[in-house]
């Protein structure tokens, strides 16, 4: 999986799970995938917006699935 920031090739190390409160259900979770870089600047992000968010290894989104 590659890293979701834009422009960025690199490998993603990182999986962002986040929803928007206001227009996402509960149950919906969105996913980025972010490279150790870029893991800091997508969580900022959403953070800044008060969106919920999980950070887990990419590996653990593995098995989530
Ligand atoms: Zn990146």
């Amino acid at each position: 999986m590659k890293c979701s920031a834009r422009g960025c090739l690199e490998d993603a190390v990182w999986a962002l799970k986040w929803r928007n409160p206001s227009i996402h259900p509960d149950a919906r979770v969105k996913i980025w995938c972010a490279c150790d870089t870029h893991r800091t600047t997508l969580a900022e992000f959403l953070t800044m917006r008060s969106f919920p968010l999980e950070i887990v290894p990419v590996e653990a989104l593995d098995s989530d699935a």
